[in-house]
């Protein structure tokens, strides 16, 4: 199959990063805990992130677990989770899952933000917790800026800014952690080409952090990936420059999307492109045949009707995932 359904990073790591790794895992004392608070990692993402100083991190096993984290910590009855819809679905199944009650915010029909829909259901609902994917997913776009201002100005509980796509999108919340006292800022490895580590990473204040690192259970990020990840990230130039070669791939993915004429597609500042047709469900099975896999959105959401969301692939797999879209649409 060309695997295009999950944001993954499709190109390996270099031979001579692969072997660094190796020798280090080597020597790893697999009989011991690993460090509980992997202060060897938290140095590293520091400066690769470029958290400021003065922020906490907390890092979890994947960002997902984050987002649980932020959830446990601040759950308690009746209080509310805000997110916007559609966006990422963790959002609202762990609110479920930990008994928060999630309130989505619906954006508008080119995805970006109501903000006079937001703020009301802000002063209404006066949420504990807010989730903002920046860019977002599955529409790629980022929000306005100062739409996002006002909402952390307005916002009485933590807004989490996420930023699982920050490699693609060149805009970033975190040197503004200092200006707004309920932000923070949530990464991930995983988009970044290292989704089987599991690593995520919270940055924010310590007035927060160390609250939600009471929920944080001691070793959850495990010697293997603590020692594996902090290797990689000596190497952040590499998954800079692959990131690099996906964002012109993403481009030439873009300008030939434009040019089907059955095909309505959206700007993404992130790895996939949102693009809708006249029959999706038909679509996505007739390219599967084709061992193409994408993802279907249709039927998850009304804005989403007609939708499918493609990842960016090696150039080699983009051009199968166009030919075969041109053969079936
Ligand atoms: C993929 C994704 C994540 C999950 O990242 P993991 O670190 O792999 O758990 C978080 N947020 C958004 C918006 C995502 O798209």
């Amino acid at each position: 199959m060309v695997k295009l359904d999950a944001m993954e990073n499709p190109y390996s790591l270099p031979a001579d990063v692969r072997i660094a790794i190796a020798r280090k895992l080597e020597n790893v004392a697999l009989n011991r805990y690993p460090d509980a608070d992997a202060r060897e990692l938290k140095e590293r993402v520091r400066s690769a992130m470029a958290v400021p100083s003065g922020m906490d991190i907390v890092l979890g096993n994947g960002s997902d677990e984050l987002i649980q984290m932020l959830a446990l910590t601040l759950a308690r009855p009746q209080a509310v989770m805000l997110g916007f819809e559609p966006s990422f679905v963790m959002f609202g199944l762990i609110a479920d899952v930990v008994g928060m009650r999630f309130v989505g915010v619906p954006l508008q029909a080119d995805f970006t933000v109501d903000l006079d829909a937001t703020l009301t259901a802000i002063a209404q609902h006066e949420p504990a917790l807010i989730f903002i994917a920046y860019p977002n997913n599955p529409s790629g776009n980022l929000f306005d800026r100062s739409v996002l201002t006002r909402i952390l100005e307005a916002a009485p509980g933590v807004v989490v800014l996420d930023e699982a796509y920050h490699a693609f999108a060149g805009a970033s919340f975190m040197p503004q952690l200092a200006d707004y006292p309920n932000l923070v800022v949530m990464r991930t490895v995983s988009k970044l080409g290292l989704a089987g580590l599991r690593l995520g990473v919270l940055a924010g204040r310590r007035t927060w952090l160390e609250h939600v690192d009471k929920v944080r259970l001691p070793y959850n990020i495990n010697v293997l990936s603590q020692i594996a990840a902090s290797e990689v990230l000596r190497h952040g130039d590499m998954l800079g420059s692959q990131a690099a070669g996906i964002r012109s791939e993403r481009g030439r993915l873009a300008s030939a999307l434009r040019s089907m004429r059955s095909v309505e597609s959206y700007t993404s500042d992130a790895n996939f492109i949102l693009f809708r047709v006249a029959d999706a469900d038909h679509v996505f099975t007739a390219l599967k045949q084709r061992r193409v896999l994408i993802k279907n959105l249709h039927g998850t959401h009304r804005l989403l009707a007609g939708c499918l969301r493609v990842t960016v692939g090696t150039p080699d797999e983009n051009d199968q995932f166009l030919s075969a879209l041109a053969a079936v649409i």
